[in-house]
């Protein structure tokens, strides 16, 4: 066995109903007297609820999918212009993608509280977007110095949206088996990471008013986002991406369809792997336990409802080709990327 592995630096607070203690904890560790608060219109109540106590100079809604340039610009200068010294983001994906945005240019310090499982909270990947081009990248100074996980603060996300995002985590999950630097440290993980995500998704969708599902995701969720950021994007997420870029797709939906294609496209070719999620799936086969948990979730399965039109196959699969990652276990072709996106535009069985 031999691998080179880093583990980043960040702390972990997990306690479901003492966000507002463990936040306050935190941005007192840092120091913080003027905070900044992001958190979108939806989350502005909640955000409120958790924050009562900090020294907040100034809050920010404006919040929408993707980082436009425009909008990190103009959230950098309300930054500047209230003297901010630690930035709170409470909210999903978006919302702590905003946050990065400021961070990669000031260098303020992140306290990330997450509603989602979307899970860039544990990430050092930024993404911005300009003129409908999505660019990403890697800054240590982006990785929040601590996480506030609260389960409670999920209960208000809707179990249709739940299960995506949920599904979007177990992306994170599958795709760290076969990366560019995956990893035993990072597949362990992984492994975790569906075992609780498989345990946690069905509670939630049948009890979501319950907290017992709801922690088990959101700590899957955590562990998805670590493995990945360890192991680094695989085929899943550079379809995604394409796909989300060419079409404006939503995030989570889109992982959602996608994942059992490209399980079923490099699960044959990759053994280990296989056996890993299997078992992590107590499934005879990764495929078997990702359609069992599928059958729970009432998830989107084409991307054909997803809004992408069909003649967009041809293009996207030019895209994914040119963008898959050398050494995914098994060839990408046009031919073969056009029949896995055309299955998944479909929302046919995954071949
Ligand atoms: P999102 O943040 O856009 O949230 C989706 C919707 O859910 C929004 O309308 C939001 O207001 C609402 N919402 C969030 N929390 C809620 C709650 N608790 N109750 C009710 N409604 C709630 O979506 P997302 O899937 O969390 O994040 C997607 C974005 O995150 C994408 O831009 C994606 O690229 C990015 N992302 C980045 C990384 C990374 O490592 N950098 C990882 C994953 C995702």
């Amino acid at each position: 066995m031999r691998f080179d592995h880093d583990t980043l630096p960040q702390r972990v607070r997990f306690a479901s109903g003492a966000a507002a203690e463990n936040l306050a904890a935190e941005v007192a560790a840092l120091g913080a007297r003027r905070v900044m608060v992001i958190a979108a219109t939806t989350e502005q109540e909640l955000a409120h609820r958790i924050t009562d106590g900090l020294p907040v100079v100034h809050r920010h809604d404006d919040v929408v999918m993707h980082v436009p340039v425009e909008m990190a610009e103009r959230a950098r200068a309300e930054a500047a212009a209230h003297g901010t010294d630690v930035l709170v983001s409470i909210g999903g994906g978006s919302t702590t993608g905003l946050a990065k945005a400021v961070a990669l240019t000031t260098g303020l310090p992140i306290v990330a509280v997450p509603t989602t499982y979307a899970g860039s909270e544990a990430t050092p990947v930024w993404g911005l977007t300009q003129d409908s081009r999505k660019t990403t990248g890697t800054d240590p100074r982006v990785l929040p110095r601590a996480v506030v996980y609260d389960a409670s603060l999920t209960l208000t996300l809707p179990a249709g949206l739940s299960a995506a995002s949920g599904l979007n985590a177990l992306a994170h999950c599958v795709d760290s088996m076969w990366a560019p630097r995956t990893d035993p440290i990072n597949q362990a993980l992984a492994a975790e990471g569906v075992r609780a995500l498989r345990t946690g998704l069905p509670l939630v969708v049948k009890e979501p008013d319950g907290l017992q599902g709801r922690e088990q995701a959101l700590y899957g969720a955590y562990l998805a986002a670590v493995a990945f950021a360890s192991a680094g994007s695989g085929l899943h997420h550079k379809i995604c991406h394409v796909l989300g870029g060419m079409f404006d797709l939503p995030h989570a939906q889109t992982h959602a369809v996608v994942l059992p294609h490209v399980l079923a496209f490099n699960g044959p070719q990759a053994p280990e792997a296989e056996r890993r999620l299997a078992a992590a799936f107590d499934a005879p086969t990764a495929n078997e336990g990702l359609a069992r948990l599928r059958a729970h979730l009432n998830a989107p399965r084409s991307l054909r409802e997803l809004g992408m039109p069909e003649e967009g196959v041809a293009a996207a699969a030019e895209a994914v080709v040119a963008a898959a990652p050398a050494g995914n276990p098994r060839a990408v072709t046009l031919e073969t990327i056009s029949g896995l996106l055309q299955a998944a535009w479909e929302g046919t069985e995954p071949r």
